[in-house]
């Protein structure tokens, strides 16, 4: 490709200076093309960022060639949000830094590591992260805090939004705030007097109108991942407690995230699964409430083809074989405990419901890890097969409506019944793409939300 005089790869290549990997060979644009989304956008150029110096410069190079700019991470992302047709900027390869703090209780992350890397680090304290996506092994932690990512235990209360501790970000501007100092405040309103104004105005918009209150908290009393947390302008005061939390679920569209402190969780010492394999997707629903009430920690639903996936696997478990396949749904229901005494009472409380339900095949729990492991990557794994399967791409478009983490389904499932469900997007109609453009001094995007 020649590079012209607006040509982003040349603003990028200034930048960057010599030694600065910037690329525009057809098969670097392809390689990153795709994320694990429907989508294909073929970026104009690549790039892999260093350090935050070399996030901010590439922001200038987006901001003066007026080409918008993607962070790319893991490329995991499931609703395009890890794509773009302009400046893609990879920033998972030399950002892999993990320290663990307080004996496990906290851990400094810097985005590219990944959630199981992390993970690794902290097992030896008996302690993991609160979000669980099951895309654990290549999820970063940039793409985890950026979506705010979830999984299948830790719903709504120990997402990245609830287990933020502090980051450091760099905006567009090159503003860079670690908001763990202890002036980070007036660091923010000297930097960037008319964001903190903005976010000022937003706060006292949001709150003064009773029906936005009313309509956010019914919102975001459930788990809820499509559009900006705007919930933080009325769960925090300060301008940059507000703005860190928006942070959380902004998709690289406000901010680069350099680096995080994240509160942990205590893994649990114990743990016993079953798989219930129910006649349709109806009847297993209609099952959870029950669960969900006698504690599960985890029900994850494997629709049909889920199932059908799950049965091409090495070592099948033998619940979900033994039957014709037509419309069956099933539930991977575990329960967490530290004593062994809860552990059997939750057990049998399972137990009890599952003699209730009409079940396909007979459903009983096991203790034995091996045996759970294999559960668990027949629910979880299937998804990872799925993209083979996948029917043609939807009617609608997800970039707009962008079906994420509503329920704790699989993404298989998720997919399935965002087919079905009604959209109930809060973004902007239009299909425009985040974007750095050369007026913007403020956040990169062009991501709309409504209150
Ligand atoms: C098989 C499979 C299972 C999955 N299971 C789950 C699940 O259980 N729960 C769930 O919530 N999701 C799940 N996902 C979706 C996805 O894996 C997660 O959302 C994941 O956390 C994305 O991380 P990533 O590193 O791949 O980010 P990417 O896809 O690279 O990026 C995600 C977003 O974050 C932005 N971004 C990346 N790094 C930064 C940074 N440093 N600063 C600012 N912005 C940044 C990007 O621009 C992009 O908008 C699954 C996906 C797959 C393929």
């Amino acid at each position: 490709m020649t590079a012209t005089v607006s040509s982003p790869a040349k603003h990028l290549a200034r930048e960057f200076g010599a030694g600065g990997h910037v690329s525009t060979e057809l098969i670097d644009r392809i390689k990153y093309a795709a994320d694990a989304s429907h989508f294909l956008y073929t970026p104009q150029v690549v790039a892999e960022a260093r350090n935050a110096k070399d996030v901010a410069a590439a922001f200038r190079a987006s901001s003066a060639s007026g080409t918008p700019l993607v962070l790319r991470s893991g490329g995991t992302s499931l609703c395009g949000q890890g794509g773009g047709d302009g400046i893609m900027l990879d920033v998972r390869k030399h950002f892999r830094g993990v320290e663990v703090l307080d004996g496990g209780k906290r851990v400094r992350v810097q985005p590219g590591s990944t959630v199981r890397q992390v993970n690794a680090h902290l097992a030896p304290y008996g302690r993991k992260l609160g979000p669980d996506p099951a895309s654990e092994g290549a999820a970063t932690m940039g793409g985890v805090i950026a979506n705010n990512s979830s999984g299948m235990s830790c719903g709504t209360e120990f997402n990245t939004y609830n287990t933020i501790e502090s980051m450091t970000f760099v905006l567009p501007s090159g503003t860079v705030i670690n908001t763990a100092d202890a002036d980070a405040e007036a660091q923010f309103a000297g930097a960037e007097p008319e964001l903190v104004a903005t976010l000022e105005r937003l706060k006292r918009r949001v709150r003064g109108n009773r029906e936005s209150v009313e309509t956010i908290k019914r919102h975001f009393a459930l788990k809820n991942t499509m559009g900006y947390n705007v919930n933080a302008f009325l769960d925090f005061e300060a301008p940059l407690e507000i703005f860190e939390h928006l942070l959380v679920a902004s998709e690289g569209t406000l901010a680069f995230i350099a680096e995080a402190v994240l509160r942990t969780v205590e893994v649990p010492k114990l743990k016993t699964t079953a798989i219930a394999v129910y006649p349709s997707l109806d009847a297993a629903t209609r099952s959870l409430p029950a669960l969900f009430d006698s504690h599960a920690a985890t029900l994850e639903l494997m629709d049909s083809r889920s199932i059908k996936v799950g049965r091409t696997f090495d070592s099948v478990p033998e619940q979900i074989n033994g039957f014709e396949l037509g419309g069956q749904a099933a539930l991977l229901i575990e329960y967490h405990a530290n004593e062994e005494e809860q552990l059997r009472e939750y057990e049998a409380a399972g137990t009890k419901l599952l003699t209730e339900f009409d079940l396909e095949t007979q459903a009983r729990f096991t203790t034995d890890p091996s045996e759970a492991a294999r559960r668990g990557r027949s629910a979880r794994g299937s998804t990872r097969r799925w993209p083979r399967h996948a029917p043609p791409a939807p009617p609608r478009c997800w970039r707009t409506s962008r079906c994420r983490w509503r329920t704790s389904l699989t993404p298989a499932a998720a997919y399935r019944s965002s087919l079905t469900a009604t959209p109930t997007t809060r973004r902007s109609s239009s299909a425009t793409p985040r974007t750095a453009t050369s007026t913007s001094s403020s956040p990169t995007a062009s991501r709309a939300t409504t209150t």
